[in-house]
């Protein structure tokens, strides 16, 4: 029976929301094909061999999924799950509690995991690879080092940012999974799952239009599907018509390419720059934003749909942005363009 030990996430309101509208069964969980594809083999051959699936990173950006897939394998693997996040493990003190206390077969899911101390991922090493825990006893040339045996767990990180896991917590997974954005078909089948629980029906032109404005993304969707309901819900409509999904979407705010306000900001800005690279920081302080929420929350969607560029002098606007905004592009881009187009 799966047991869910400590639950770390956004609201309450928020979690229990996600809770209940979370895929409960693979077939609930839509997209990600290849890695679920992958998953299953992989879960199939531990079970047969009676072993603890090997270690798993997910990475990509946030509510694309990667909790969920780890309820999901924990589900399989009939096994408990432990829920935790790096800036909640401070002292190493803290995970060689969390560790002692596993028992054979459980997951350690850790959200965030690049956010762990040195201190704290030193302690992580022999428990990956020899499920093992080393604590040292006393310091200098009297320090004793007590080794203490770990049953056969599996952990699961999840980061929004692989690029600062450190090389060596990095090649101790032995199975890698980069998220991908959804499709807008995906984005409209997990509406509509989610409005049948949700117990109100949705216009499949509704479901479209709400997965066009998802940014991509699974959490933004069951997001606006829950505010576009409560407008249905107050005109007294069983049903979500497309006219309210679109009332209620431009009265949010969210425009026809699913950018909310911040991201509409960011392009203003960079558009504002006329084709010279902005620089993270520059872009943190005139959005009053921190840097990480820009990196790992606001522009990979814009730059995997090529809305901006990155170059190693900072970001720019793209030809794409220019043209969604009715302007007319600086000439270095122009050019840049051309050139593409030639070779
Ligand atoms: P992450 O851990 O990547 O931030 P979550 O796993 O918490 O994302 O997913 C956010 C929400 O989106 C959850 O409520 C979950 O129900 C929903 N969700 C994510 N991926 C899928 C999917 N592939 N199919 C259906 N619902 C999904």
């Amino acid at each position: 029976m799966q047991r869910l030990v400590e639950v770390e996430t956004v609201s309450f309101e928020e979690e229990s929301n996600e809770q209940s509208l979370r895929p409960s069964n693979w077939d609930d969980y839509i997209g990600q094909e290849k890695i679920k594809k992958n998953l299953r083999v992989f879960i199939d051959a531990s079970r047969k061999r009676a072993e603890a699936l090997d270690h798993i990173l997910f990475y990509g950006p946030p509510g694309l999924g990667k909790t969920t897939l780890s309820y999901l394998i924990s589900n399989e693997m009939n096994s408990n799950i432990k829920i935790t996040a790096g800036p909640m493990i401070e002292k190493s003190g803290d995970l060689a509690a969390i560790l002692t206390n596993l028992e054979e077969g459980d997951i350690l899911f850790i959200d965030e995991i690049h956010r762990l101390s040195p201190a704290v991922e030193e302690i992580l090493y022999p428990a990956m690879e020899d499920y093992r825990l080393d604590i040292i006893i006393g310091s200098g040339p009297s320090a004793q080092t007590v080794k203490i045996d770990l049953p056969r767990f599996t952990l699961i990180g999840a980061t929004t940012r692989a690029g600062m896991l450190s090389n060596p917590l990095r090649e101790r997974f032995g199975m890698h999974f980069r998220m991908q954005f959804y499709t807008e078909e995906e984005l409209a089948k997990i509406i509509q799952k989610a409005s049948i629980k949700l117990g109100i029906e949705c216009e499949d032109d509704s479901s479209v239009e709400m997965s066009k404005r998802s940014r991509g993304t699974p959490r933004v969707a069951l997001r606006l599907l829950r505010m576009v309901r409560d407008f249905s819900q107050v005109k007294g409509e069983k049903t979500i018509l497309l006219n309210t999904c679109k009332y209620a979407l431009d009265e949010l705010g969210i425009n026809e390419n699913g950018f909310d306000e911040m991201d509409i900001n960011l392009l203003e800005l960079l558009i504002s720059n006329r084709g010279r690279p902005m620089g993270l920081g520059t872009m943190a302080a005139a959005l009053s934003e921190d840097e990480g929420t820009i990196e790992d929350a606001i522009e990979p969607y814009l730059l995997a749909n090529g809305y901006i560029e990155r170059t190693a002098r900072g970001r720019v606007a793209s030809v794409k942005t220019y043209e969604m905004f009715r302007l007319t592009p600086p000439q270095n881009k122009l050019d840049e363009n051309n050139q593409g187009s030639l070779f």
